[in-house]
């Protein structure tokens, strides 16, 4: 069997049905090769994890029309409060500083994907092949050709581009012989929703702490989600607490902030790592989302930076498309990676150096760091830079960025 189409996705997770929204939207005949079925609620990346939106990332869904469909389904963040627990260093950012409505809205990666399914269903220009796999490629001067497995038969695909967003372990980032940096943090975030006793107003808060980083961000009917950084040797432990034991361990950590916690949802475990590819394009190919960088959780900011990937190579090859232009010619595809080196660079380096820093209990060290907290509350125009960077609004922003349409 063959088929064909301008371009293919590997992976649809978060950052791949993102993409795919876009460019059918756009008029692109675009197929997505995700390994599970794109069911509501059976693709198990889609799950019950919370996601900090930026800012930026509301504008870019709000631009794709997908705003209206999440809008009542996601919490505003108005203050970020970051501390660090049994020191003096503390910062916030606040909605009003920043001159917008919200710094960021939380949503679960349910939500997320249950809406991306629903717009994906509508496009007729998007064929979705799931559940299948992505079995090899070879690249020529003018197309790529992929074999693909689906309901147990072999097709041969087609394509002008393939697009990587097969996640950390993706096969095609490994394939290409891709160089990697890779670290191992030794950690696992915890998550589960939890009920404070006192209104969360609204409030993310992000605590450090010498166990590792606890954030709780703001839900909807007064609830938390919790992510909750642990060395991984902890994690089975931490798991397998009654829920009473758990909540007693996050207030202990936490402090009291938010009144006495109660009501435990389902946790999940996730092990972390860091990983950065040293190229985001190859011939015909380009790599977008967790493939090509996957950070610690820590800042919130890993869906957030595969978005602003999807805003940008959506641009160029639109663009490319209506100039006329083949959209896998290596111009096209540099203009995609020169344009996401610096974000991807300045977001991964950021994150990781937050959890370097708060790694240390040496005093002297924790001293600096908390006194570089107050400096940077206290110091308008490093506020500003911690805002735009924050809120995803840094650097040369795509047209879905800015909440303009492609
Ligand atoms: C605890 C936790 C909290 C987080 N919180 C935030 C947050 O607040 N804000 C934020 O911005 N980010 C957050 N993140 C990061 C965010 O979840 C990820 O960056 C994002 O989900 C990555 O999406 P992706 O689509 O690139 O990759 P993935 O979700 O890994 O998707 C890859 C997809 O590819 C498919 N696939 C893989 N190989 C193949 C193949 N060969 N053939 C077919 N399909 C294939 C997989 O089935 C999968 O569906 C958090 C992460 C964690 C772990």
């Amino acid at each position: 069997m063959q088929s064909e189409s301008d371009v293919l996705i590997v992976g649809g997770g978060l950052v791949g049905a993102s993409l795919a929204c876009a460019l059918g939207q756009a008029g692109l005949r675009v197929a997505v090769v995700e390994a599970f079925p794109f069911r509501v609620n059976q693709q198990p990346n889609y799950d019950e994890r919370s996601i900090a939106l930026a800012q930026g990332s509301q504008r870019i869904f709000s631009a794709m029309g997908l705003w209206d469909s999440l809008s009542d389904q996601v919490c505003p963040i108005h203050t970020i409060h970051v501390s660090d627990r049994g020191h003096f260093g503390f910062t916030r950012l606040q909605r009003e500083q920043e001159g917008v409505a919200a710094l960021g809205y939380v949503a679960s990666a349910r939500v997320l994907g249950n809406t991306l399914i629903a717009k994906l269903n509508q496009l007729a220009a998007v064929e979705l092949l799931a559940p299948a796999q992505l079995l090899d490629f070879s690249v020529t001067a003018d197309a790529v050709t992929a074999q693909l497995e689906a309901d147990g038969r072999v097709l041969q695909h087609r394509t002008r581009l393939l697009v990587a967003a097969d996640g950390v372990q993706s096969a095609v980032r490994e394939k290409l012989a891709i160089a990697t940096h890779q670290r191992d943090y030794g950690q696992t975030a915890i998550i589960a929703n939890v009920t404070p006793g006192l209104p969360h107003r609204n409030v993310a808060y992000e605590r450090f702490t010498d166990s590792g980083p606890l954030a709780l961000l703001p839900m909807q009917e007064n609830r938390c989600a919790l992510v909750w950084t642990v060395h991984s040797e902890q994690a089975d432990e931490i798991m397998t607490l009654e829920d009473s034991a758990f909540l007693a361990r996050v207030q202990q950590r936490f402090g009291w902030r938010l009144g006495r916690f109660s009501k435990a949802g389902e946790r999940h475990a996730y092990p972390l790592q860091l990983l950065r590819a040293e190229q985001s394009v190859h011939e015909r190919l380009a790599l977008i989302g967790n493939a090509v960088h996957t950070l610690h959780p820590i800042a919130g900011q890993g869906f957030n930076l595969g978005l602003r990937d999807v805003a940008a190579l959506s641009e160029v090859v639109i663009d490319a498309r209506r100039a006329g232009d083949d959209i896998g010619a290596p111009a096209v595809l540099a203009r995609y990676a020169d344009w996401r080196r610096a974000d991807q660079r300045r977001v991964a380096t950021f994150t990781d150096s937050l959890v370097r820093i708060f790694s240390q209990p040496f005093p002297p060290l924790a001293w600096a760091r908390d006194a570089g907290m107050l400096a940077l509350d206290l110091c308008p125009p490093a506020k500003r830079w911690f805002g735009r960077l924050t809120m995803g609004r840094a650097g040369r922003l795509p047209r879905l960025a800015r909440g303009v349409e492609l």
